[in-house]
């Protein structure tokens, strides 16, 4: 499948973030206050590619999108469609893309391709990246052969699956990469190239009124002896991640904690490594996947701690009980993959 469709129609959706940065004063620093009209109207050659609406949807620092912000975009989008939008681009800050995009691509039942991007280089630098950014985004949104691939990040001119795509480093161009994976395609001139593509991922369907719970996102480091843990019920979370070593390992002292926990609310077991998948019976020491998984802890599989995190969360949304936010959280991990 090539080509995009006669005169695709794209909508662009702006939630602040680097690419949206300008600065306040003169002495002061970068902060989002251009509106999608903004972003939409410096990238001229944008109305080669497709016929443009733009929606200033929020103005913030990507760290303070909420997940009933993601929510409230979702069924924008979803509405969208269903009005016959070809494509959707949503820009926002990269500090938290590998989260939102992830949550975008869980909650949205579509078929059109949903792209996020950004910028590293904010538009009053000597070379911004944003537009160029923007301008490949909508190439991919407009794209027939990027249907159907769920949400995408695309960022210098590279198709990442949310599902896999990590930021990688604070500051370079490149900083989007999906080590356990690679790229799903890449946009060369007005040429959009797909050479990989996803299995359908399993959906969660949350309204606006659905109560989002904190999910803690436990690291886990050498020494550490796990005593945060006994404070998570306390302080209100209502689930938790563990972001383990290598395959799925942790101090043998956490254990106790980690399985008491697991009586308390759901438990995700991740690797901290970034890529590869958590194992289930290869080890057999005190601390080891083998142990924590017969200890009542769920495997995150290849979803690493902040994409269980953001799975963990929206299944304990959608869910009234235990098992049904366990099952569901299985359903979206389970799904990643043929
Ligand atoms: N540095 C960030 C960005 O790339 C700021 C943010 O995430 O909002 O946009």
């Amino acid at each position: 499948m090539t080509g995009q469709v006669q005169r695709a129609k794209v909508l662009v959706i702006s939630l602040g973030g680097t690419i949206a940065s300008t600065s306040a004063s003169a002495d002061g620093g970068v902060v989002p206050q251009l509106s999608a009209d903004d972003l939409v109207g410096a990238v001229p050659d944008l109305r080669t590619v497709a016929d443009i609406e733009a929606i200033s949807f929020r103005q913030l620092p990507s760290g303070d999108i909420s997940f009933g912000d993601l929510v409230a975009l979702a069924h924008v989008i979803e509405d969208y469609e269903a009005q016959g939008v070809n494509g959707v681009v949503v820009t926002q800050g990269t500090d938290t893309i590998e989260e939102a995009s992830f949550t975008l691509d869980i909650l949205l039942d579509v078929s059109i391709p949903v792209v996020v991007t950004g910028a590293m280089r904010h538009p009053t630098l000597a070379s911004p990246d944003g537009p160029g950014n923007l301008l490949s985004a909508v190439k991919v949104a407009a794209a027939i052969s990027a249907r159907g691939l769920g949400c995408l990040v695309v960022m210098n001119d590279e198709v990442h699956a949310a599902r896999f795509v990590r930021k990688m480093h604070s500051s370079s161009l490149s900083t989007f990469q999906s080590p356990g994976s690679g790229v799903l395609g890449w946009v060369a001139e007005e040429r959009v190239r797909i050479v990989a593509r996803c299995a359908p991922l399993a959906t969660v369907n949350l309204d606006e009124s659905d109560v989002v719970s904190p999910v803690a996102l436990v690291g886990c480091a050498l020494g550490d002896d796990g005593r945060t843990l006994g404070e998570l019920q306390r302080l209100g979370y209502r689930g938790a991640v563990i972001d383990a070593f290598g395959a799925g390992h942790v101090p043998s002292m956490m254990v106790g904690a980690i399985e008491s926990l697991a009586t308390m609310m759901p438990v995700v077991l991740s690797s901290r490594t970034g890529a590869g998948e958590v194992l289930e019976h290869t080890y057999g020491f005190a601390g080891s996947e083998s142990d924590l998984l017969s200890r009542g802890v769920i495997s995150g599989g290849a979803l690493d701690g902040r994409k269980s995190r953001v799975a963990l969360t929206l299944a304990l949304a959608a869910s009234r009980d235990a098992k049904n936010t366990t099952a569901l959280f299985v359903k979206v991990r389970d799904s990643l993959s043929y």
